[in-house]
């Protein structure tokens, strides 16, 4: 069956948005993938194809039990927790997955992003936590990821690299961004003392009055 007008923009949004990982520092190759959440199930990028060669019917789309529903390729190898996250979590519309230095020089020492600065409450809560290592594409991984991701639109993966969820595509990527740049001043802060973390309370704050954060024509809060 051929594509919706709407499939084929979402389609060249997840092409123009994997490629923008090189551009914008979140990777190299063919590191991480990217998905968003379809009428059928999900439609995700194939497994090892670099993202200059990447056209729209080459991309894959699942259904929620993860079988192919279109195209000839096989999906990206992390299918597994793509799938897990849509079950899990009904706010998710869009997926990515990044090897970005940051978060993953974090990862790679298995600690989390406590609340050193309080932006840490985009993720959701007062860290953004580090998954349990497994085998990348493994169920596994995928349920140390859903464990991680628990109350959380972001988390970290041990010696691999990080998640970042969103309602779609460009809020998925932007939180991607958000959290390797938290990764980066935490990395810096680290260098030069001890990064002073907010206390709980701060934090219940942070994220109240996130809910109106950037809400124009609403009274200050
Ligand atoms: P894929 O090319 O299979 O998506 O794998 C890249 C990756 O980042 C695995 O974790
Ligand atoms: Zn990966």
């Amino acid at each position: 069956m051929s594509d919706m007008p709407s499939d084929i923009l979402i389609k060249q949004q997840i092409i123009d948005t994997v490629r923008m990982f090189c551009t914008h520092g979140l990777g190299v190759g063919t590191a991480g993938n990217l998905s968003v959440r379809s009428a059928n199930g999900f439609i995700i990028t194939p497994t090892g194809l670099a993202y200059e060669q990447l056209k729209p019917d080459l991309l894959v789309e699942l259904d929620a039990e993860g079988n192919t529903v279109t195209g000839h390729l096989r999906p990206s190898s992390e299918w597994r927790f793509h799938r897990d996250i849509y079950r899990s979590d009904d706010e998710a519309g869009a997926i990515v997955h990044v090897h970005s230095p940051y978060a993953t020089a974090m990862a790679c020492t298995h600690q989390s992003i406590p609340a050193f600065h309080y932006m840490v409450a985009i993720a959701g809560g007062d860290s953004i936590r580090c998954a349990d290592y497994a085998t990348f594409g493994t169920a596994e991984l995928s349920n140390y990821v859903i464990r991680a991701l628990q109350d959380r639109k972001a988390c970290l993966l041990a010696n691999h690299g990080m998640i970042a969820l969103g309602r779609d595509v460009s809020s998925a990527f932007r939180m991607a961004q958000e959290v390797e740049e938290l990764a980066k001043q935490y990395c810096y802060s680290l260098q030069i003392g001890s990064p002073v973390v907010l206390d709980n309370k701060e934090m219940q704050t942070v994220l109240e009055k996130f809910k109106h954060y950037g809400r124009q024509g609403e009274e200050d809060n």
